[in-house]
C-alpha cells in the first residue's frame, strides 16, 4: 500500500536503515481494514548486538559535545518534525487507526514539543558550587547514564519515542528505542528524522521485535537504562530484571484512573471533560478517567447529556478523513479484549447506557460504550480496559468519593470538576494519583511532569523532572588546605 514517508527498512541503526531477514516476521496492520500495508523482520540478536555497539560509540562522541551543539540538534529534529507533520500524521494513522484529525495536533507536533523543549534545556543542565568550611568546596557533575533502551506502548508511537529519546540525549545519552510491534513504523521515522538533523550515526536507533527482544535489551550489560510504557504485568518484569543489574528504570504503566464530578460543576463542561478521559484516541490513553464518579443528584442530567453529546458528535469512520473524529481499536487482539469487558459489564449486573457494539464489517471498529450502575467490585471498574468504555459510579459526599477514587492498586492520574474551589485542591492533595486535574482532563504539555504512583509507575517523562531521571549526578570534593589525617 502506497502511503508518504514510507520507512524502507526494519531497523534504522548508526545512520541508516537495516534490513536482516532472519528474524521473525511482524506484519503491520492498518486498524481501519484488517490489511497488511508492511512486513517488518524481528530483530535477530545479530541486529540487537549492532545497535548497541553503535549507541555505545556514538554516546561517547556525543557526551564531549557542549550542551548547546546537542540542543541545537534536537531543536533542528523538531523543525523537521514540524515541517512534515501532515506526512508523519498520515503514518501515525496507518500505525494506529487514530483518526488524521488527531494526529496531526497530538504525534508529531508532541514529538516536536518534546525535542524543543529538551533541546532548549540541554545547553543549560549543569551542576552545582557548593562551599565548605576553610575554603574547601564541592562541586556536582551532571552526567550522562551511558546507552539507554526506550521500549514503548502501541497507542502514541512517534509520541513515545520522542519522550523517552529527547530527554535522553539533551543529557548526553544515546538510544536503543524498540517500538511494540503493533506499531513499528513511525519510531524509524523519529531516528531518520534525528539523523538528518545532525545526530552523530548510532545516538538513537531502533530495532523491531516482540517482548523478547524487549528482554534481551533490557538485560544487555552494555546498557544503563530503560524506560518502558507498556502494561503493569510487563512493567514488573522489566523492573525486575533492570533490578538485577541495578539499572535505572523509568516506568510508565497503565491505568484506572478517577474523575469525581461534584454536583456544582458546570454540566457541559464536565461531559467535555469526560469525554477527554473516556474517548480520545479511541479510550487507548493510559491516563483515561474511566471511573467517572457523579454526585447521585445530578447522575441522570449527567448521563443524558453525555449521550446525546456523543450521538451528535461523534463522526466513525475512515481515519483519513479529517471530518472523522472516531477511529477504530489499534489492533484485532485489543477488540476482542473490550468485547470480552463490555460482555463482562453486563454479566455482572451494570447497565448498558451507550453503545457496546462492533461496528462494520471491516477493521476494527467499536461504539463509545457507557455503563451505569456500576459499582466498585465489578471487573469493570477494577481492571484497565483500554478502550473506550466509560463506568459511571454514583456517590454522595466529598469524603467517599476521595476514598472509593484511590482504592485502586493503580495511581496514574485523576480528576475533579467542581467550582468549589477549596475542595478541588483538598482532592486533588488527596489523590494518590501522579498526575491531576481540575476541571479538564488528559492533558499532557511537555513542560510539566507525567508519570503515575503506586502500580503506574516510576519516575517522570517530560519537564525538567525528566532530566533527573536520565542523568546522574557525581560529587567532588576539593580541598584547598592540607590533607589531615588522625594519625
Ligand atoms: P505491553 O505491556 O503489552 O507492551 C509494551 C512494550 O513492552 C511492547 O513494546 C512489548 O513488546 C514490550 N515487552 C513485552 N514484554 C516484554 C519483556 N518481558 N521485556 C521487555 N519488553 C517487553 O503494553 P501495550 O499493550 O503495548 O500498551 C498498552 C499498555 O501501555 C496499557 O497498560 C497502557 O496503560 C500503557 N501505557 C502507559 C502509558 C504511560 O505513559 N503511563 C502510555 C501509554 C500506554
Amino acid at each position: 500500500m502506497p502511503y508518504p514517508t514510507q520507512p524502507t527498512a526494519s531497523h534504522f541503526i548508526d545512520g541508516a536503515y537495516v534490513e536482516d531477514a532472519g528474524g521473525e516476521v511482524i506484519e503491520v496492520v492498518y486498524p481501519a481494514t484488517g490489511a497488511v500495508i508492511a512486513r517488518l523482520h524481528s530483530a535477530t540478536p545479530a541486529i540487537i548486538d549492532r545497535a548497541l555497539d553503535a549507541a555505545a560509540r556514538a554516546q561517547a562522541e556525543w557526551a564531549t559535545w557542549t550542551g548547546t551543539q546537542r540542543g541545537r540538534v534536537l531543536r533542528r529534529a523538531a523543525d523537521i518534525m514540524r515541517a512534515r507533520n501532515r506526512d508523519l500524521s498520515v503514518l501515525e494513522t496507518y500505525d494506529t487507526g487514530k483518526p488524521l484529525s488527531e494526529t496531526l495536533v497530538a504525534d508529531a507536533t508532541s514529538a516536536a514539543d518534546a525535542l524543543e523543549y529538551f533541546g532548549g534545556l540541554a545547553g543549560s543542565l549543569t551542576g552545582e558550587h557548593i562551599p565548605l568550611g576553610g575554603g574547601d568546596f564541592v562541586y556536582t557533575r551532571r552526567e550522562p547514564l551511558g546507552v539507554c533502551v526506550g521500549i514503548g506502548a502501541w497507542n502514541y508511537p512517534t509520541q513515545i519515542a520522542a519522550w523517552k529519546g529527547a530527554p535522553a540525549l539533551a543529557c548526553g545519552n544515546a538510544m536503543v528505542f524498540k517500538p511494540s510491534e503493533m506499531t513499528p513504523l513511525c519510531a524509524l521515522k523519529v531516528a531518520e528524522i534525528l539523523h538528518e538533523a545532525g545526530a552523530p550515526a548510532g545516538l538513537y536507533n531502533v530495532v523491531q521485535g516482540m517482548g523478547a527482544v524487549g528482554a534481551a535489551l533490557v538485560t544487555d550489560p552494555r546498557v544503563a537504562k530503560v524506560s518502558l510504557t507498556g502494561s503493569v504485568p510487563t512493567g514488573r518484569k522489566v523492573y525486575a530484571a533492570a533490578a538485577a543489574e541495578m539499572k535505572h528504570v523509568t516506568m510508565e504503566l497503565g491505568g484506572k484512573s478517577p474523575l469525581v464530578i461534584f454536583a456544582d460543576a458546570d454540566l457541559d463542561s464536565a461531559v467535555s471533560g469526560a469525554i477527554l478521559a473516556n474517548f480520545y484516541s479511541t479510550g487507548q490513553v493510559c491516563s483515561n478517567g474511566t471511573r467517572v464518579f457523579v454526585e447521585r443528584s445530578i447522575r441522570p442530567a449527567f448521563v443524558a447529556r453525555m449521550i446525546e453529546r456523543l450521538n451528535a458528535g461523534v463522526v466513525m469512520g475512515d481515519p483519513l478523513d479529517e471530518a472523522t473524529n472516531f477511529g477504530p481499536m489499534a489492533n484485532a487482539k485489543q477488540l476482542a479484549i473490550v468485547e470480552g469487558y463490555i460482555a463482562k459489564g453486563q454479566a455482572e449486573g451494570a447497565t448498558l447506557a451507550h453503545g457496546g457494539k462492533r461496528v462494520g464489517n471491516e477493521g476494527y471498529y467499536i461504539e463509545p460504550t457507557i455503563f451505569t450502575d456500576v459499582t466498585d467490585d465489578m471487573t469493570i471498574a477494577r481492571e484497565e480496559i483500554f478502550g473506550p468504555v466509560l463506568s459511571v459510579l454514583d456517590f454522595d459526599t466529598e469524603e467517599e468519593a476521595l476514598a472509593r477514587a484511590n482504592a485502586t492498586e493503580f495511581g496514574l492520574a485523576a480528576g475533579v470538576f467542581t467550582q468549589d474551589l477549596t475542595r478541588a485542591h483538598r482532592m486533588v492533595a488527596g489523590f494518590q494519583a501522579g498526575t491531576c486535574y481540575i476541571n479538564t482532563f488528559n492533558l499532557a504539555p511537555v513542560e510539566a511532569p507525567f508519570g503515575g504512583v503506586k502500580m503506574s509507575g516510576v519516575g517522570r517523562e517530560n519537564s525538567k523532572e525528566a532530566i533527573n531521571h536520565y542523568s546522574e549526578v557525581k560529587s567532588v570534593y576539593v580541598a584547598m588546605n592540607p590533607c589531615e589525617a588522625p594519625f
